[in-house]
């Protein structure tokens, strides 16, 4: 069977593209299972940081990498925490610190000032030098609650509440989680490429 290498070592993302990457038949390894430790993310944007991923893993392994970079934006924070989202709260960040961060930072902001979408851009690459790296983008509307609900998913899950859905993304199975969100939406589109082009 075919490996391939996904270039994150969040256990939430990792679980979640697992699932969504199962229909495509291939061995799916993570990079700690591997030996490839993180690398710096410079920015400045998603796609940059998803791609140097991406090739970092497939340097150290030899084999296909998938990486994604994904954060929260909100317009009314001028696009905070973006690709700031996994350290919002400084360097011991966590999710709890974070999602702590967030709501000081919105408690004086109503109505549509409360407009957020999170933001997952994906880098495929058939090997370190691959001249032509996949991407897909996916994006997912919402906003931000005035207090936790949930104890499913990861990171802003609990804080998050998907246009048109009643509830929390934390409160959410796996399962409908990857079908709407802008994880989920990407990887459908990385698959299509995947098919056609390796
Ligand atoms: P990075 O892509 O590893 O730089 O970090 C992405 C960060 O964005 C995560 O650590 C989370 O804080 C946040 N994030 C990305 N996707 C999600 C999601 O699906 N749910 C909740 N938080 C997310």
């Amino acid at each position: 069977m075919q490996q391939l290498v996904l270039a994150t070592g969040n256990p939430g993302k990792l679980l979640e593209m697992r699932e969504l990457l199962a229909p495509l038949g291939f061995q799916v390894l993570a990079q700690s299972e591997l030996g490839v430790t993180e690398v710096d993310e410079p920015g400045p944007g998603f796609i940059e940081n998803a791609l140097i991923k991406a090739r970092h893993a497939a340097r150290i392994t030899g084999l296909p990498a998938i990486a994604d970079d994904s954060g929260l934006v909100v317009p009314a924070l001028a696009g905070a925490p973006g690709v700031y989202s996994a350290r919002y709260a400084g360097e011991d960040a966590n999710a709890e610190k974070n999602n702590q961060k967030l709501l000081q930072a919105m408690s004086d902001l109503h109505g549509d000032q409360r407009q957020a979408y999170f933001i997952c851009q994906i880098a495929a690459v058939s090997a370190v030098a691959d001249p032509l790296p996949l991407l897909a983008l996916g994006r997912w509307q919402g906003v931000i609650l005035s207090e936790l609900q949930g104890k499913k998913g990861f990171g802003y899950d609990p804080l998050f509440a998907p246009q048109g859905m009643n509830c929390s993304a934390a409160e959410l199975t796996p399962a409908d989680k990857n079908q709407f969100s802008h994880r989920g939406l990407a990887m459908v589109q990385l698959i299509k490429q995947i098919r056609s082009f390796w």
